[in-house]
């Protein structure tokens, strides 16, 4: 059956740079043809010294909402109207929804990951948790582990210039939610070993091993990888990263970002749309392991 596109259609878009590659498109509008819904996602590649002006453009169009990607996540703050309190807590957001032309900040990121966690057959609530990074990608992460319930989160990135903002961001969202939070440094090996032998989860949400760069780990030390510990790569190219590869060496339960993916997307177009992605569908056509 072929796609109409009439005078009705509503459109949502994915803005960010580079866009080409994504399969956000073929995602939103298998789902909305799935439920009959006359929508449409475009991808346009707009960086962050077009975004003011795309973004005012998209309103006056009458855009329902978009979706940021990298280099945008945190730019688009200033042109916002609401932010959710996730989206406030983490300083970024992935998806925009427009109601009576205001702009409303979501970020989908975190449930995301959440959702894939669960999806994956695990329950980390009440647990501890060691997160490698503190980008885009993490701190989202970190902020809905903490509203879920997780118990404690050790962060662990450089000692480079974004410590300082890190360590207060870390602050904030543990006096917000009551879940234990320690910024710690990646290259502490000390620490990062007893961090992760008290952890139900290792969860890698920096962008190392991620193609080209496949042969690179986060993980010097294969043997901290003990045997209880669920490992949890948020890289989704390649399918497997070295992460990944160790964690399977010793014996870990393990899995990647692929549906991470997937649900943050699933998120956004509930926001839009009033409805469930038909995820099992979407699973089957581009999720496929
Ligand atoms: P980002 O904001 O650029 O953050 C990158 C993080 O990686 C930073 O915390 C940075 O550490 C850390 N890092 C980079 N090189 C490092 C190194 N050599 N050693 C230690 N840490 C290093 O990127 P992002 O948007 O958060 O994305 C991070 C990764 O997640 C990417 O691979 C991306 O593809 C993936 N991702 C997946 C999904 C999904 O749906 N599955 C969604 C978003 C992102 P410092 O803070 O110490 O500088």
């Amino acid at each position: 059956m072929k796609y109409e596109i009439t005078g009705k259609t509503k459109l949502t878009a994915l803005l960010g740079s580079p866009v080409s590659h994504s399969i956000s498109p073929q995602m939103h509008n298998e789902a909305f043809h799935e439920l009959g819904l006359d929508y449409i996602y475009l991808a346009f590649d707009i960086t962050p010294d077009t975004l003011e002006t795309a973004v005012a453009g998209l309103k006056a169009a009458g855009i329902c909402g978009f979706n940021l990607t990298m280099p945008l996540k945190v730019h688009i703050l200033p042109l916002l109207d609401e932010l959710t309190p996730a989206a406030r807590l983490a300083g970024a957001v992935n998806t925009v929804m427009v109601r009576d032309g205001r702009l409303i900040g979501h970020t989908t990121d975190g449930t995301g990951y959440m959702r894939s966690v669960t999806d994956a057959g695990f329950d980390i609530i009440g647990k501890k948790m060691t997160l490698l990074g503190a980008g885009g990608a993490a701190t989202a992460i970190c902020v809905q582990a903490a509203l879920d319930g997780v118990a404690a989160i050790d962060m662990f990135k450089r000692k480079n210039n974004s410590w300082d903002k890190t360590e207060a961001f870390c602050d904030s969202v543990a006096s917000e939610t009551g879940c234990q939070i320690r910024l710690l440094d990646i290259n502490n090996t000390n620490l990062l070993a007893e961090s992760i032998s008290e952890s139900t989860i290792l969860t890698n949400a920096t962008s190392v091993g991620m193609a080209p760069n496949t042969a690179l780990s986060p993980i010097c030390d294969q043997s901290l990888l003990h045997k209880e510990l669920i490992v949890s790569d948020i890289i989704y190219n390649p399918r497997e990263t070295l992460l990944l590869k160790q964690a399977k060496a010793q014996g870990c339960r393990y899995f990647n970002g692929l549906y991470m993916l997937l649900y943050q997307g699933a998120a956004a177009f509930t926001c839009w749309t009033g409805l469930e992605m038909p995820v099992d569908l979407i699973k089957k056509k581009y999720f496929s392991n």
